[in-house]
This record gives structure tokens, C-alpha cells and sequence, in this order.
């Protein structure tokens, strides 16, 4: 006989699948809000995965990874507990807006508190009522707005549960990350819960390969963990741990060309783009000051001097680093791996 496992006071039978409508503060128009919440639990008893998305409302790539996710027939055969959740920052998300109405960042509010602000009050919803059921997480996010990351998992590696679902998700680049206070992951983290952050994408956009690699990277924990079962095909690459990681930041003022690519293998020295003045003066060179591989960059193409430019995270072994960021890249491609650009998932 399998315990009995509710959420928000709504009891889910063994082999039934549910949407579960968490209330929330409404809006000021008074009309009422509600955070939908699939809630998929198998005939047989395992562990609870929550796979969250949109904490930050205009990081939109997670949405079609959990809209995909749920449509795969595969999740009729699930032990234990699926519970995915397209849109955390319903608030946020309408607004196009990585904050809530009262300008906080969710994911520096954690764990919240009943009698705090807006932000506080929806993490404190959020920890009691789903991630305390949760005996895995994974946040799926994208950069912020007018940036875009190349697709990585950042976990705290140093917990042997973690780093084993981590390498499981098989995202190319895998970040050892400090916990950054107020974020889920470190809440997450204190009540000894294994937690990834998928980072793939720009805010506001659909990115097919990082769309594609997150159901599969989810699809893949859900096989390491035993709710599904094992997959015999052999991998075409091995995730790579970034041994260290910062940000090339703009010399001058300007307009700014980038000549580098997301993904692309670098060499100390090598050009990555100009900052000119937009009126025909002065243009510097961006070079290199390592090796490594482009993980993160901007699309911005106005620049103050100091701002973020360009992501470059360095390897152990840079060659085999950029060989696993080619298999990858080949293998996801949606117009390589099928010759169409469609929304097929892969599971
Ligand atoms: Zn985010």
C-alpha cells in the first residue's frame, strides 16, 4: 500500500495524473490567480522529482520544456512522483518581466516568509506547499535579458547525489556554482535536497537546441533515479566540469560587433569582436585573455565601459571540452539530427 502523497490539500491516487491549481495573491484588477501545477505519480512508489520553470517570469524556455515534457507517453510508466510547474512567476511572466510587481527577484527571495513582501509570501507558498515534497529538483532557466547561454547545469558538485543526476542530465558544460543567497537552489540545498539549474537560452526566446537538451536532460535524471527505466544507447560525448569561469567586460564605451559564437572553442590572443564609438573613431580590438570556450554572451550591441561581454569558461582539458560541445551540438541540432525544425521531442 503506497502512502498517501497531496499537495495544496489535494490528495493524488497511485497511476493518476492531475493539474493542481496553487492560489495565489490575485491582481490588483482583484481577478484571481492560480500557479498550475502537473502533478503525475505512478502505480509504483519512488522518488518525487519537481521540475520548476519562469522563477524569473521572462525566462520563457523552461515553459516548452515542461509543455513538452508532459505530453511524453513514457510518463504513463513512472514510479513515483512527477510534479512540473510551467510558470512559477505567473506575475512576472505576464509583464514579460524577469521580477514580481513589487520589483524583487524571486530567486533572491528564499525560503520567504508568511507575513513578508509579495516576493517573500510566494516563496514561502512555494517551499511549503511543493519543494518540501520534493526529493529531487531541477530550475530551468535562460540568461537574462539580451544574453544567451550556451547549455549547462550548475550544481553543488562536492554532494555525491547531486553530481550524479548532474552528470546524468548530460547538458554538454556542467558549473561547480557557489550558492547564491535567496535562491531556491540554496533553500533547496538546506533541506538536503539534490538540485540542478538548467542554464540554457536567452530570456524571451525559444531556443530549439537548449529546448530539446532540457527534456532530455530531465528525461535522463528520471532514468538515473529509477522512475523510468535505464536507456541501453550509448552517449556520444561526456559532460565536461568547467574548472573556472568570468565574464570578458567591455574596455570602452560604444558599439559592440562580436565575432564570437555560443559554443566556440577560443585561444588566448584571438579576436572576439570590436567596441568602436558609434560615429567612425575609435574602435578597440576584444581579445582572448585565455583559453576556453565561449559558455555565455551578449546581444546587446550598446555597451558601457565595464559591461558583460562575453562568458568564457576554462577546462582542464580544453580540446576534449570543445569536442564534447561539437557532439552535442550535431546530436541536438534540430535541422541536422532530423532535417526539421519542428518541436518533436526527444525522449
Ligand atoms: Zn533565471
Amino acid at each position: 500500500m503506497s502512502a498517501p502523497f497531496s499537495i495544496c490539500g489535494r490528495e493524488i491516487s497511485p497511476g493518476s495524473r492531475e493539474v493542481i491549481e496553487l492560489p495565489l495573491p490575485p491582481l490588483s484588477t482583484h481577478s484571481a490567480l492560480h500557479m498550475p501545477a502537473h502533478v503525475i505519480r505512478g502505480k509504483k512508489d519512488g522518488p518525487c522529482l519537481l521540475v520548476c520553470a519562469a522563477l524569473h517570469g521572462d525566462e520563457i524556455n523552461g515553459v516548452e520544456i515542461i509543455r513538452r515534457l508532459v505530453g511524453l507517453g513514457a510518463l504513463d510508466k513512472i514510479r513515483g512522483t512527477l510534479i512540473a510547474i510551467p510558470i512559477v512567476n505567473i506575475y512576472g511572466f505576464i509583464h514579460l518581466s524577469r521580477y514580481l510587481p513589487d520589483r524583487r527577484d524571486l530567486n533572491r527571495s528564499f525560503p520567504g516568509s508568511e507575513t513578508g513582501s509579495l516576493a517573500g509570501r510566494l516563496a514561502h507558498l512555494f517551499m511549503n506547499e511543493v519543494v518540501e515534497k520534493a526529493t529531487y529538483g531541477i530550475d530551468l532557466h535562460t540568461a537574462a535579458i539580451h544574453r544567451d547561454n550556451f547549455p549547462q547545469i550548475r550544481a553543488t558538485l562536492d554532494d555525491a547525489e547531486t553530481r550524479r543526476i548532474a552528470e546524468a542530465f548530460h547538458a554538454p558544460l556542467i558549473i561547480d556554482a557557489g550558492l547564491r543567497p535567496g535562491t531556491i537552489r540554496e533553500a533547496a540545498v538546506k533541506m538536503n535536497i539534490p538540485w540542478l539549474v538548467y542554464e540554457a537560452g536567452e530570456a524571451l526566446r525559444f531556443d530549439e537546441i537548449s529546448i530539446r537538451a532540457g527534456v532530455r536532460g530531465i528525461v535522463n535524471v528520471m532514468r538515473e533515479v529509477g522512475m523510468l527505466r535505464k536507456s541501453l544507447r550509448k552517449k556520444s560525448y561526456r559532460p565536461r566540469i568547467v574548472k573556472s569561469n568570468f565574464w570578458i567586460r567591455a574596455p570602452q564605451s560604444g558599439i559592440l560587433r562580436l565575432t564570437a559564437a555560443l559554443g566556440a572553442s577560443v585561444s588566448k590572443g584571438d579576436i572576439l569582436g570590436y567596441v568602436a564609438d558609434p560615429y567612425g573613431g575609435r574602435e578597440e580590438q576584444i581579445t582572448s585573455p585565455d583559453n576556453g570556450i565561449i559558455i555565455g554572451r551578449t546581444n546587446l550591441p550598446l555597451m558601457h565601459e565595464g559591461d558583460a561581454m562575453l562568458h568564457l569558461a576554462r577546462f582542464r582539458d580544453n580540446a576534449s571540452a570543445s569536442e564534447t560541445v561539437d557532439a552535442f551540438q550535431s546530436e541536438l541540432d534540430p535541422v541536422e539530427s532530423t532535417g526539421i525544425s519542428g518541436s518533436e521531442p526527444i525522449a
